[in-house]
C-alpha cells in the first residue's frame, strides 16, 4: 500500500477544514494523522450532516495535527474525542489556550441556540428549526486533556519516522503552517499543509514565515482569486464608518467579528484611534464572552505580535483596552444593549453571523435605517453574513423574516487571510520544480481555480482542486 491523503472537508470549499493522511509502517501498521477537525458552517441541513459524519473512524486515528485555533479548523475535535478517537492532539501553545476557551464557548452556544429554538417552537406550536448540539460543554474537557504543544521550528518527533515542524502563519495568534517529514521505503517525503495564510501587512502578527522545501503542498485559496484593497488607510476608513454612522446618523454600528483574532485587530485599532484622540466618545461593546478570554490569551502570548506591537506595550499596557470600551460577558447585558437605540459600537461574535450574539444585535438592528452592519471578514456562501452581503431586503434570523434597512458597509482590510499576492509571496521561498504534488483546498471554486492558473504560471505543475472524500496516492 502507497500512502494516501484524502480530503474530508475544506474540499471544493471554505470550511471543515479535515485532510487524513495514511502512511503505512515498515511494521505493518497504518499510521493515521489526521490534519485539522474543522467545522462544517453555512449550509443549514447539509453541514450539519457532514458534521456528524466524519467519513472515518474516528478511533481508528492515530494523531491529530491542529493548524490554528479557528472553528472551522478545530470546531468538531470534542465530537471526534466523543466518538473515540484515543490520540494526541498536536498544535502551538497559543492554539491550545485559545481552543480551551473556543470549544467550550462552541458547545455552549449550540446548547443555547438549541434550547431557544425548542422554547420558542413550543410556544409556536411548530418543529424547532435547530438540530441538536454536535457536543456540549461537558465533551470539551476530555478533549482538552488530549492536547500537547509543541512551540514554532521546533522539531518534534510525532511518530515512529515522522518529524512536525511548525512554523508561524501569521493568520491569528498561535497559527501555524504544518511541515511533516515522512520517512518511507523511497525515502523522505516532505509535506506542507499551509493551513490559514496571513498577511504581510502592518498588523498585530508578524508577516508568514519561509519555510523549507516542501515536496507535497495542501494550500489554502481562500482569496486565491483576488487581491485586497492597500490597508494603509485602514485605521482612517474604520474612523469614517464610526463618525458616519454613530456621529452622523446617531445609528449604532455593528460588527460581526470572529472573537479570535479580528476582534483583537478592531480593538487594536480603535485603542489607536483613543490614544491619538481621534475616537468619536461613542460607548464601545465587546459583546462576546468568549472574546473577553481570548483578548486575555493575546495579552499573555504578547510576545508573539509584531515587533512594533510590542514596543507599543511600553507606553500602553493594555493594546485592548481604553476608556469608553465595556467587555460584556452577561447575557442579561447583551440583551439590555439589544434593546438600546443610542449611537454604540458593537462588536459581537460571530463573524460570519451564523451563530452567537450577533444575532439578536442583527434582529434588533437591522429593521432600523440609522444603523450599519460593517462586515469585516469573509462570508461563506449560505451564511448570514453572505445573504447581507448580497442585499437582500429580508432576512431570517431565529426562523423570523428580518427586514433590512440598515446600512451594510464592508472594509476588507481586516482580512485575516492572505490574498492572491499574498499567497505567491509565502509560496516564494519554494522552487516549484522540486513541489511534486500540489493540492488546493479552503476556497470557493472561483478562488480554488485562481489559485490553480497562479501556481501553474509560477511553474508548479500536478495540481489537483479535490472533491469532498476524494483519496490520493501520494
Ligand atoms: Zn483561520
Amino acid at each position: 500500500m502507497r500512502p494516501t491523503i484524502t480530503f474530508h472537508g475544506a474540499a471544493g470549499m471554505v470550511t471543515g477544514s479535515k485532510h487524513l493522511l495514511e502512511l503505512p509502517r515498515a511494521n505493518g501498521h497504518t499510521l493515521r494523522i489526521l490534519l485539522d477537525c474543522g467545522m462544517f458552517q453555512g449550509e443549514g441541513p447539509t453541514s450539519d450532516e457532514k458534521n456528524r459524519h466524519f467519513g472515518f473512524d474516528p478511533r481508528s486515528i492515530d494523531v491529530v495535527v491542529l493548524s490554528h485555533a479557528h472553528i472551522d479548523h478545530s470546531g468538531l475535535l470534542p465530537r471526534l474525542v466523543k466518538e473515540g478517537f484515543k490520540g494526541p492532539i498536536i498544535s502551538t501553545p497559543a492554539t491550545r489556550d485559545l481552543c480551551a476557551i473556543m470549544l467550550e464557548d462552541s458547545a455552549r452556544i449550540q446548547e443555547y441556540d438549541y434550547a431557544f429554538d425548542v422554547k420558542r417552537a413550543r410556544k409556536r406550536g411548530r418543529e424547532p428549526h435547530e438540530h441538536a448540539p454536535l457536543y456540549t460543554v461537558a465533551d470539551v474537557a476530555p478533549c482538552l486533556e488530549r492536547f500537547q504543544g509543541v512551540a514554532y521550528n521546533e522539531h518534534y518527533p510525532l511518530a515512529e519516522g515522522v518529524t512536525l515542524t511548525y512554523t508561524d502563519a501569521g493568520h491569528i495568534l498561535g497559527s501555524a503552517c504544518v511541515h511533516l517529514d515522512i520517512e518511507g521505503a523511497d525515502g523522505t517525503t516532505r509535506l506542507t499543509f499551509s493551513g490559514d495564510v496571513g498577511r504581510y501587512v502592518d498588523r498585530l502578527l508578524p508577516d508568514p514565515a519561509r519555510f523549507r522545501q516542501a515536496d507535497v503542498l495542501i494550500c489554502e485559496s481562500t482569496y486565491g482569486d483576488r487581491d485586497h484593497p492597500p490597508v494603509e488607510e485602514v485605521r482612517d476608513e474604520l474612523l469614517a464608518h464610526v463618525h458616519d454612522v454613530c456621529v452622523v446618523n446617531k445609528g449604532k454600528l455593528i460588527i460581526p467579528a470572529f472573537s479570535i483574532g479580528k476582534t483583537q485587530e478592531l480593538l487594536h485599532t480603535l485603542n489607536k484611534l483613543y490614544n491619538e484622540g481621534r475616537l468619536p466618545r461613542v460607548p464601545v461593546y465587546v459583546d462576546s464572552p468568549l472574546s473577553v478570554n481570548a483578548t486575555g490569551i493575546y495579552r499573555q502570548h504578547s510576545r508573539l505580535l509584531q515587533d512594533d506591537v510590542r514596543a507599543e506595550l511600553e507606553h500602553d499596557p493594555d493594546l485592548f483596552g481604553f476608556r469608553g470600551v465595556e467587555f460584556v460577558r452577561e447575557a442579561d447585558r447583551s440583551k439590555q444593549l439589544n434593546e438600546r437605540q443610542e449611537p454604540a459600537i458593537i462588536i459581537a461574535a460571530s463573524g460570519m453571523m451564523e451563530a452567537g450574539r450577533i444575532r439578536h444585535h442583527l434582529k434588533h438592528g437591522l429593521p432600523y435605517e440609522r444603523n450599519a452592519v460593517l462586515v469585516v471578514g469573509f462570508c461563506a456562501p449560505g451564511t448570514l453574513g453572505d445573504d447581507l452581503l448580497k442585499g437582500y431586503d429580508f432576512v431570517e434570523i431565529f426562523g423570523e423574516r428580518v427586514p433590512v434597512r440598515a446600512r451594510v458597509l464592508r472594509m476588507e482590510s481586516y482580512s485575516a487571510h492572505g490574498d492572491r499576492a499574498e499567497l505567491a509571496r509565502w509560496l516564494a521561498c519554494q522552487d516549484p520544480a522540486q513541489v511534486k504534488r500540489t493540492f488546493l483546498v479552503h476556497g470557493i471554486e472561483k478562488a480554488l481555480l485562481g489559485m490553480r492558473e497562479l501556481l501553474a504560471a509560477k511553474g508548479f505543475a500536478e495540481i489537483a482542486v479535490p472533491r469532498q472524500g476524494q483519496r490520493f496516492e501520494l
